[in-house]
């Protein structure tokens, strides 16, 4: 019977930096992902200087330029008028999913993981630690990571749904034809409720798209036209949507020898919508968390590991949810606009945070030393 010590299923940015990290503890590893690779994923594939941080650190590798275009500069815009842009917190870049995902996923078969592509998983019995797959295959696990993306089928037999659907994100995106070659990185922020609306100029096509919580936008179908006709783009692209965890992050990701990565356990930044970075932090500390407890002989201790490891990563979002009204809250939007476009310090903050030099716990505490003032005066102004 075909055993491993670790199956993953799913193989994004989670599941491939999960299963490069297990084969380097040593550990025997499956991935099985129902797409075969290259394959689409729905993303703006904006990849942070965090997102660059953990790449290099868990593939040991830089970025390859052909793959990741370096940008210097992002617009920012409210109400279609520019808040001011912010150039100097470098790095930051944009790839395609396309290729991303299929270079990562070759990276962890290169490494040795057990290649299960193309399958679908008929059964999953987590008394059993088994999974059987289409073909009727059953694979024996010791510790499962379901780094299966937010509509976790994993998530779903942990805890009978895979995410809170009063809380969740959802977002739309087209592929438009390329820009010139000088075209800005862009963001909206009135583009959706509790949201934002993005373009990100690439070497192929330029990607459009806009993405809020679910709940406080009925009407994204209507919304991204309207952001479309802003953007100057007429073309027949076509609209493709996908859910995005977006705020609703678990507390308790995985149970036993289960553990959850990526957006299958909510890790999305709920201000920038942000995931590729925490999919590879996440993918690689739950790996650790399988290898330590596999290696004790205690397969089911692997969440006591998980939970240790997760928690800057649960605190970061947690003070990102805290902080959020004050970005999308109508009620705010004054005193946001005019913070966000009179200093240079905030967008600085905002750029620093994307780029991984600055994590929410700092952004918090610059936030609580300034925000009385700012406030105070911000409501003294007509
Ligand atoms: C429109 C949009 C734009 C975004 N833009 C950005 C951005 O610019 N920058 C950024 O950092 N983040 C962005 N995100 C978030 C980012 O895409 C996710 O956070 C990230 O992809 C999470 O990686 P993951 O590995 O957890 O899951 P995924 O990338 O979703 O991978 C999950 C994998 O699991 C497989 N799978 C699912 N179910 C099964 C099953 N039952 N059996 C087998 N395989 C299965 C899928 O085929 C897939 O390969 C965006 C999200 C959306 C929706």
């Amino acid at each position: 019977m075909p055993t491993f010590d670790l199956i993953i299923l799913g193989a994004g940015p989670a599941g491939s930096a999960a299963a490069v990290t297990a084969r380097q503890a040593g550990l025997s590893v499956a991935v099985i992902d129902k797409a075969v690779f290259p394959r689409a994923k729905l993303c703006g594939g904006f990849f942070t200087g965090r997102a660059e941080g953990y790449y290099r650190d868990i593939f040991q590798r830089p970025l390859d330029p052909q793959m990741f275009q370096p940008r210097e500069k992002i617009v920012f815009y409210l109400d279609g008028t520019p808040l001011g842009d912010a150039s100097d917190t470098l790095p930051m870049y944009l790839t395609m999913r396309w290729d991303m995902d299929a270079h990562l996923f070759d990276l962890a078969v290169q490494a040795g993981a057990a290649d299960f592509s193309g399958h679908r998983v008929a059964a999953l019995d987590l008394a059993a630690r088994s999974v059987v797959l289409d073909g009727g295959t059953t694979l024996w696990y010791q510790s499962l990571i379901g780094a299966d993306g937010v509509q976790s089928m994993v998530a779903r037999a942990l805890f009978g749904q895979s995410f809170d659907k009063t809380k969740i994100g959802f977002a739309l995106e087209v592929e438009a034809p390329p820009q010139a070659e000088n075209a800005v990185v862009r963001i909206d922020f009135d583009a959706a409720s509790w949201g934002y609306g993005w373009q990100f100029p690439k070497r192929a096509s330029t990607t459009i798209g806009i993405g809020g919580l679910q709940s406080q936008n009925s009407d994204i179908q209507a919304r991204l036209a309207t952001y479309r006709t802003r953007l100057g783009d007429d073309s027949p692209a076509r609209v493709k949507g996908h859910f995005l965890p977006f705020g609703n992050y678990r507390r308790v990701p995985g149970r036993g020898a289960v553990l959850l990565a990526g957006d299958a356990a909510g890790f999305v930044d709920p201000i920038t919508g942000e995931g590729i970075a925490y999919a590879l932090q996440s993918g690689h500390m739950a790996a650790i968390a399988a290898a330590n407890a596999i290696r004790t002989g205690q397969p089911d201790s692997a969440m006591r590991h998980y939970a240790r490891l997760v928690r800057p990563i649960q605190r970061s979002l947690r003070l990102a949810c805290f902080l959020r009204p004050l970005i999308f809250a109508s009620r705010l939007r004054p005193f946001f606009r005019r913070a966000f476009a009179n200093s240079t310090r905030v967008k600085h903050a905002y750029l620093s945070m994307l780029s991984g030099k600055v994590e929410y716990p700092q952004l918090m505490r610059l936030t609580a030393r300034r925000l009385p003032g700012a406030l105070w005066r911000s409501l003294r102004r007509p």
